[in-house]
């Protein structure tokens, strides 16, 4: 029996964790895949307070689980598929064992969303990538496209440009929704190019990207463009359908809270980028974490 059971180890979970840790509650968190969440699919991030050349994002990871772990806060690897809940008790199941805690923080962050073009199930892996990190390499001097027009693709896009011979920036509209000093850079780099105000309408190729076809949504003109990489950055969906008859989500599957990330459930609360917010960035994951042990704490006060 835990205090608090803390669902994944990325920015949000890792900092519930700290504190949690720091006000003497007994919390594990489990985690089904890779401490770090998916930020650690990006290899530096620029807008971390504290940082101004930027941090190597498995750096950054790596100086949160110390942090955690120097708090007694024990990180397991196992994946969370169903909570159940009887008044204070919470039941947390995986696949091979139930722990059992009088709170518990969901900070199961969220996934990269596919475009969901033809072609795209049949080259993933063969041309088809959604993380630049791992992937960037093996595209040295070839023509790539990125799809997307948000943080992600801008910074992966200039990532990718130092291996590329070129990046083409397929976007749907001619405004980024990323930053500027982001698309600004981009700007700069000779190596990329920017295809706005279009869409990918297929992936083709025989045994591995070798085109795409892309559509003007103003002028309705079609075109292709050879490319042997296609990386799609298109937004995130939130890792929340082992939560589905147990919280309330909203339209898109994003965890409902109040301004003390308290969810539908008395005793859950909900941290990062799994949660309904306007922002999703490391620093409001961490934010979340912060609040969301804070009120786990207050909840947890009179069962002590
Ligand atoms: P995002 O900000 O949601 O942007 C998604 C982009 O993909 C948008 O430009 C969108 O176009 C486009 N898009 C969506 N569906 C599409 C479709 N079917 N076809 C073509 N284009 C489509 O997502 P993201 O850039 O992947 O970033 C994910 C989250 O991580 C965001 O919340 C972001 O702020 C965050 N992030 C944080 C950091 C950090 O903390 N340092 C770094 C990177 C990303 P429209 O603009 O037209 O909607």
């Amino acid at each position: 029996m835990y205090e608090l059971i803390i669902v994944g180890a990325g920015p949000a979970g890792l900092t519930a964790g700290l504190y949690a840790g720091r006000y003497g509650l007994s919390t594990l968190i489990l985690e089904k895949a890779v401490v770090g969440g998916q930020i650690i699919l990006s290899e530096k991030i620029e807008n971390f307070p504290g940082f101004p050349a930027g941090i190597e994002t498995n750096a950054l990871i790596e100086k949160m689980r110390k942090q955690v772990e120097n708090v007694g806060v024990k990180i397991l690897m196992q994946e969370v598929v169903k909570i159940e809940f009887d008044n204070t008790l919470k039941k947390v199941f995986s696949p091979e064992e139930v722990f059992f805690a009088k709170a518990v923080i969901v900070a199961s962050g969220a996934s990269a969303r596919n475009l969901g073009v033809k072609g795209e199930d049949k080259f993933i892996g063969r041309g088809i990538s959604y993380c630049a990190t791992c992937d960037g390499p093996l595209f040295k001097n070839k023509e790539i496209c990125v799809v997307g027009g948000g943080d992600r693709a801008l910074e992966e896009a200039i990532f990718l440009s130092r291996y590329a011979k070129k990046v083409y920036i397929i976007h749907r509209r001619s405004e980024f929704r990323g930053s500027h000093i982001l698309e600004e850079e981009a700007k700069r780099s000779k190596k990329i190019n920017f295809v706005l105000d279009s869409v990918v309408e297929e992936i083709m190729g025989e045994d591995r990207v070798s085109t795409v076809k892309i559509k003007n949504v103003k002028t309705h003109a079609s075109t292709s463009l050879n490319c042997e990489g296609v990386f799609i950055f298109v937004g995130i969906q939130p890792n929340t359908t082992f939560l589905k008859t147990t919280l309330n989500l909203d339209k898109d599957g994003f965890i409902i809270t109040d301004e003390n990330l308290k969810t539908s459930a008395e005793g859950i609360f909900a941290a990062g980028d799994c949660r309904a917010a306007i922002l999703r960035q490391v620093v409001t994951a961490c934010g979340d974490g912060a609040i969301a042990a804070h009120s786990a704490h207050q909840y947890i006060a009179p069962y002590k």
